[in-house]
């Protein structure tokens, strides 16, 4: 991140990590690399053990009331926090008790100056440095990964490809799974037979209302029979 402000930026994008190069190395392929290198999007990556003032760089600690595991001390959270924090600054905890992240909370986060996640290691996080610094706390699902790194990469991922100039065809987001409460339709390229399965004849027929009749059809009973949760939704 530097000093000077980039006018293309739309997002910064902070990481607490004590793995902060495995999130560098996530983000560093295909679209989400492109919109860091184009200056889309800013990223900083913070050591959160360059923060702990003893001579071992400790970070975590046994926890109070006993029990399994260490735990991430708050204070030095807090002192990693405070060298990134801006009055724009909204802070996401990674967690598996968090609010279940969406595609509306991707969208949401489009709308952030400045995003800063917390990456979680070992049995978790000190509960003060939540309650003290963190607006949301997000899970990516119910399993426990071994870290925050790789649900922080997967969000970063779905804000980043919505932000305007990363995906070049802004159409391909519209009609994507999730957008409207639909899965998406099934798709097929060349070759027109594979293992003697054709394309269906409609998408060769060059009629596009037909096309697109035969696609919502597709994305209906899609979502009815793998997502009749998402369907009943959307129906009511
Ligand atoms: N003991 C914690 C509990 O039961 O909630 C789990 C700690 S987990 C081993 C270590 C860190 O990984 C968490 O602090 C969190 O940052 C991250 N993490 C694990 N699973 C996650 C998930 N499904 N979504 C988001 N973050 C997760």
């Amino acid at each position: 991140l530097s000093n000077k402000e980039n006018p293309r930026t739309l997002l910064k994008i902070k990481y607490l990590s004590l793995f902060p190069d495995q999130i560098r190395q996530g983000l560093s392929y295909s679209l989400i690399q492109k919109a860091i290198r184009s200056g889309i999007v800013e990223t900083q990556f913070i050591q959160i053990r360059d923060f702990s003032t003893d001579k071992h760089r400790t970070v975590d600690d046994t926890p109070y009331g006993g029990g399994e595991g260490m735990v991430m001390r708050a204070d030095v959270l807090f002192r990693a926090w405070s060298s990134v924090k801006t009055a724009d600054s909204y802070t996401v905890f990674l967690s598996p008790q968090g609010k279940l992240f969406t595609q509306k909370d991707a969208k949401e986060l489009t709308q952030r100056k400045d995003l800063i996640f917390v990456c979680g290691h070992y049995e978790g996080v000190d509960e003060r440095f939540i309650e003290e610094c963190v607006d949301q706390e997000y899970s990516i699902g119910d399993y426990v990964l071994t870290g925050g790194e790789l649900p922080a990469l997967v969000i970063s991922d779905a804000v980043i490809r919505l932000l305007p100039g990363t995906v070049q065809n802004p159409d391909s987001l519209t009609q994507e799974t999730f957008e409207d409460g639909l899965l998406k339709y099934p798709q097929y390229t060349r070759p027109r037979e594979f293992q003697g399965r054709k394309v269906p004849e409609v998408l060769l027929s060059g009629d596009h209302q037909k096309i697109a009749e035969f696609r919502l059809n597709e994305r209906k009973k899609r979502t009815q029979a793998r997502r009749p949760d998402l369907w009943q939704r959307r129906s009511t």
